[in-house]
């Protein structure tokens, strides 16, 4: 079993590339902006607590999440075979509650690819992708709110998983597939390797 994390700022192609991860190598994806998204659409209890947060470019609190996190680990039985993790953890708490909740099912985190992308880029992107998909969240105002928060709160990750050794360093600007032969590339070097070769 391998679980993934897809770590970055938003609009650096952690959906893109997880698409791609999923296909070659044969993983769940979990995208908990995407759960939260589906419950907001769907007009649940839940959907209309995480509106309140994901409409002011905020968290939604750790024991929330980390809840929801594990309901999706144990409900769902393809989450057994291997994860792609997209948007979670976010938090260093998010974080040490994933390292626990996979330890009491027997896994782990094997890997973090982590794209970096520069703010004024990720500004472009989220901007193009409001216009062409009308994600409430992707305007300015809430744009910026969300690339401090990820500055703030999200970021220090990175230090977390490179004292893991599991983080790997992407950069990801430019054409999907270059994007994604790095992932491959790096990926090898930790002995990571696709199901499709
Ligand atoms: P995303 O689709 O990953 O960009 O997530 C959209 C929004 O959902 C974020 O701006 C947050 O408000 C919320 N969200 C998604 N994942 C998390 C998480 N792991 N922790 C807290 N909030 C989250």
């Amino acid at each position: 079993m391998l679980n993934l994390v897809i770590f970055g700022a938003p609009g650096s192609g952690k959906g893109t590339q997880s698409e791609k991860l999923i296909d070659n190598y044969g993983l769940y994806h979990i995208s908990t902006g995407e759960v939260l998204r589906d419950h907001i659409a769907r007009g649940t209890e839940l959907g209309r607590v995480a509106d309140t947060y994901i409409s002011r470019g905020q968290l939604i609190p750790d024991d929330l999440m980390i809840h929801i996190l594990g309901d999706l680990l144990d409900n769902d039985p393809r989450a057994a075979e291997g994860v792609i993790f997209d948007g979670f953890p976010r938090t260093i708490n998010q974080a040490k509650a994933l390292n626990k909740m996979l330890a009491e099912r027997g896994s782990k985190v094997h890997a973090v690819i982590g794209l970096e992308v520069d703010d004024d880029e990720l500004v472009d992107r989220l901007l193009l992708r409001g216009q062409q998909s009308g994600r409430a969240d992707d305007n300015l105002d809430t744009i910026k709110q969300r690339l401090h928060v990820y500055h703030s709160q999200t970021q220090p990750l990175q230090e977390f998983y490179k004292e893991e050794g599991k983080y790997h360093s992407i950069h990801g600007s430019g054409a999907i597939d270059d994007i994604f032969d790095d992932i491959r590339h790096s990926l090898a070097r930790a002995d990571v390797h696709p199901k499709k070769q």
